[in-house]
This record gives C-alpha cells, structure tokens and sequence, in this order.
C-alpha cells in the first residue's frame, strides 16, 4: 500500500478541490483533533490522510482517491470504537454529516453518518417517537446500529438494528448505492450487525416507535448486604420479568458527596409505558433491600441516557464482555465473590444486562446481529490501563464461573478490539461470519475497508527487537455536552 508521503502534493491539492470539507495529511497541525477518539484506551490514529467529509459526494471522492492510490480506508464518527487505531492510510470522518430528516406520519427518520443518538432523541421526542438507542447518547448512531446495538428497551424493542430501514453507502469504487431489503438485500443483511468492512455508510432510514413515556430509572443499593440482598432477589425476578421490561445490575464505586465509599449497587428498570403498569411491575425490586436513591419515575425519552448514566467525557476504556445463557444464586455468589463489595476488584463497573424478551423471538427479518440468543450479558470495565491484567485474570475467573452458561457468542459492539482473532470469531456464530465474508468479498474484493484479525502468517524471521517508539500524546474527544443537553431538555440537573 503507498503512503500519501510518496504522493505527488498536486495529488493531494487535487483531492482537495474536489471536496467541500478540509483534508489534513500527516504532518499537519490539525489532523490529530480531527481523528481524536472519545475512548482513549486504543491509542491514537496515525493516518497518512484524513477527509472530514461535508456530504456524501465526499466520501465518494475520498474513497476513489484512496483506491486509485492504494490505501487503506477507515472510518470514525466519534471514536467511542475500541479500535484498531489506523496506522497508515486514510481516514474518512463523519462527524460533519449530521443531518436529521424526521417524517413524523411515516415514522421514520433519515439521519447522517455522524449523528450522536440525542439528535435523534431530541428530534424525536416532540412526537412520541423515539430511535432504540444504546445506553449513551454520545454514542454514534450507525456505528451502534452497524454493530447490533444493545440499549436499555433491548427486552421491549430488541437490537437498534431491527429498526433499521435503508442505508446509503460509499462502496469500494466510490458509488453511492441505496441499500434496503429490496434493492441489496445480501448488503442490506449484513449492515444490521456485520459491523464493518463494507464500505463507508453516509445515511441511515429508521424506524421509530411510538414511546411517549418511559416508566424507568435506578435503584441504588449501598453496604455489603444491602448489595447482596439486592442482587439476590433480581436473579430470583429474572424468569418471572414481562418480556417488556428490561433491567441491569451494575456494581460501581460509589461517587459524589453524599456517598460513604465502597461500592454502590445500580439495579435499572425500563418499561416502556405508564407509572401504573410501572411502579406494579418494579414493586419486588423496590423491596428488595432498603436503597440509597430511586430514580424511577415516569421520564420522557429525552432522559433514556440518565438511566446507565454512561461516561460523558473521553476515557480510556477497556471492557471484558461475554453473553450468559442463563444465570442462579450460585453465579451471584460468584460474581460478588470476584468484584463484589468485599473485594478490591478494580472495575469502574461489573454489569449484568438482561436480554432476551423480543430481542430474542422470531424477528422476521434478523440481519446479521451476533449474540441474538444470549439470556445476559456479564461485562466488566476500566478506566484504568494499568489494571488491565489483574482485571483480566479476575473477569477469565469470572468467566470460569459461569462455566456452560457462557454463551457461544458476545455481541460485537462489546466484543473488544476486531483486529483481536478471539474478539472477531466469538462476535459472530462460523456460518454468518463466514457469510458476512462472502458480503465483504462482493462488495471490497480488493479489501479496501480493513476489517478483522490480519491473516495468519507465516512466523517472520528473528529481526533485531526495534526500539520502543515514544508513546504519542492522545488527544481525548470531547464531542457533546451531555450535561448542558440535559438541563436544556428536561430543566433538571443530570443525577
Ligand atoms: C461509553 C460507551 C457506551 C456504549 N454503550 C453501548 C450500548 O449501550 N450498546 C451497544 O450496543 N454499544 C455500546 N457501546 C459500543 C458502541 O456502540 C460501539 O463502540 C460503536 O461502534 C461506536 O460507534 P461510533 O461511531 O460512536 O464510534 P467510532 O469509533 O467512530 O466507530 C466505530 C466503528 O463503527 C463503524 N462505523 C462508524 N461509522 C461508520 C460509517 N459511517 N460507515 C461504516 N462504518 C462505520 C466502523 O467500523 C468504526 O470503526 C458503547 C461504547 C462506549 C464507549
């Protein structure tokens, strides 16, 4: 593959009088904000190129210019992704393609490839109307949607992706195509969970369902037997829950001036309907154990992401995932065991999410989502690199634990890094990897879009051991003020 060094610099003028939005080449002063990743664990982009995409017909010129040159193409949103970071050839950014076209009547919304989920909220919300999200807002729309996408209405309206109703896409050899269920079903298929390695989406069409009002929140349970009564009496709900309401248990530390220390324990409850129906259902949770806060109250749409509370600002994280088929008091021992509040587990978080409900039935038309069958999913995260390896001997304890109730397969949203082979072959069951590959090959016969583990190689020769390059200064992203967003739309502080 060339590097855009050894490109004549009218090449790179040329690219530049063709597209309406700015392109930096290694070496320039603004190519490292360009490609700044909110999670910081991946390291930093060094690409040889960027092309901060205005429109679609950009994309489409960036990606001619990059297959007539022989680079490599990724693209980034908001940089949430757990990577690889791109070491060498271009880098198509999105984050300037933020139109948002709702149709109220046909329900439906056509938004741009760099759309954060609370535009779509925000826009939505007016009308009753409200995109399956993840459990952050600052989170890119269609790289969520792409993945799967898991979100706290998973039970009540299953993966983002089966809302999904048409994209449009920069293929290979830079033609804008329409994909829906007609027009490219094989593409249309494999857009809806396949992740990546297809070409570049420019616009997404989704479904929106009618939620007016979400009955939901957290209860927050403190001190070591509240915690244990508490998760206790959630894994003896769990086969009793209504396929409509989704709940998780997150074990946190506690933070802010009213908490004593240790540990908190965050039990959260989605129904998508009203307080009466609500506060009935979440009754046996209530009582579980006295708690320290109850936020559970009839909330607009506009406050689904209060309800994880996901990180606002750029971290870096690392998260040790898997599904679970099913989950007893026997795995709740084990799991306070290993990162409970007796412990000095050095997780920012130990969630257990509910799946199944409708996520899991007879959806007519699935895509290509991963993980579909699991019952949980058990994920275990850092903010802290250097804990890394005694977190993952204790989440490979964890693990251990659950035994054969480990799922075969854990959702690629959450699966880590696809340049890792483990991560890549544990997102998707053989037989759908092996025909998202026949997509890919279709559409990128010349593997434009680098997606996966590198082929396995031959082992190279013994080289002399380089020397150890100095680490370069990452640059967070800081792409939304979730805070400021909140108190604009719901006149409250975020808790
Ligand atoms: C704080 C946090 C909370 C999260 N919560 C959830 C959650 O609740 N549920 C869930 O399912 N996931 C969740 N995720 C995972 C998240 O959905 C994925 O990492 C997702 O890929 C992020 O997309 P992005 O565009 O924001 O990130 P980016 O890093 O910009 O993109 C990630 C990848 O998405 C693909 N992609 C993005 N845009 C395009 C495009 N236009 N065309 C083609 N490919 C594209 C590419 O493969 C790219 O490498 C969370 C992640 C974080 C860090």
């Amino acid at each position: 593959m060339a590097d855009v060094q050894t490109l004549p610099p009218t090449t790179v003028t040329d690219l530049r009088h063709q597209v309406s939005g700015p392109v930096f080449v290694r070496g320039d002063a603004e190519l490292a904000d360009e490609v700044a990743c909110f999670n910081t664990n991946g390291g930093v982009h060094d690409p040889a190129i960027v092309v901060g995409a205005a429109n679609p017909d950009d994309v489409s010129a960036a990606v001619r210019f990059a297959a007539e040159h022989g680079l490599p193409v990724r693209v980034q949103a908001t940089g949430h992704g757990p990577g690889p970071r791109a070491k060498n050839g271009m880098i198509v950014s999105t984050e300037r393609l933020t139109t948002v076209q709702l149709d109220p009547t046909a329900r439906r919304v056509t938004l741009g490839a760099g759309c954060q989920w609370h535009r779509i909220v925000t826009a939505a919300a007016p009308f009753g109307l409200a995109p399956i999200t993840g459990s952050s807002v600052t989170v890119g729309a269609v790289g969520h949607t792409m993945g799967g996408g898991i979100g706290p209405l998973i039970r009540s309206h299953g993966f983002s992706s089966d809302w999904a109703r048409g994209f449009r896409l920069v293929t290979a050899n830079g033609q804008i195509l329409t994909v829906d269920a007609r027009t490219h079903p094989d593409l249309f298929w494999a857009l809806r969970g396949g992740k990546g390695g297809f070409g570049i989406v420019t616009e997404m069409t989704l479904e929106l369902p009618h939620i007016p009002v979400l009955y939901a929140g957290r209860l927050v349970f403190e001190g070591a037997a509240n915690i244990e009564a508490a998760l206790r009496a959630w894994v003896s709900w769990l086969p009793s829950a209504a396929d409509d309401v989704s709940t998780s248990v997150a074990l946190a530390p506690a933070h802010g001036p009213d908490a004593a220390g240790g540990q908190r324990l965050h039990l959260r409850f989605v129904y998508p309907g009203p307080a009466a129906d609500g506060a009935r259902l979440v009754a046996p949770l209530r009582g579980a154990a006295p708690t320290v806060q109850d936020t559970v109250r009839e909330m607009p749409l506009a406050e689904v992401h209060s309800i994880h509370g996901d990180p606002v600002d750029p971290l870096p994280l690392q998260s040790f995932c898997t599904e679970l088929t099913g989950i007893d008091q026997d795995f709740a021992s084990a799991f306070l065991a290993r990162v409970g509040p007796r412990t000095e587990a050095p997780f920012a978080e130990s969630e257990i999410r509910h799946l199944g409900g409708v996520a899991a039935q007879d959806v007519v038309d699935p895509g290509a989502v991963g993980g579909r069958g699991g019952a949980l999913m058990l994920r275990l995260v850092i903010e802290d690199p250097t804990v890394a390896p005694r977190a993952s001997e204790i989440a490979a304890g964890l693990f251990a634990d659950a035994g054969a109730r480990k799922f075969s397969t854990t959702n690629v949203n959450f699966a880590g890094s696809m340049s890792k082979r483990p991560a890549f072959e544990r997102s998707w069951p053989e037989p759908m990897r092996r025909q998202l590959a026949e997509v890919r090959a279709a559409y990128d016969p010349d593997g434009l879009f680098p997606f996966g583990p590198a082929p396995v190689q031959d082992a190279p020769p013994q080289a002399a051991v380089p020397p150890v390059p100095e680490a370069p200064t990452i640059r967070p992203r800081r792409i939304f003020d979730v805070r400021r967003w909140f108190g604009r739309h719901t006149g409250q502080p975020l808790r």
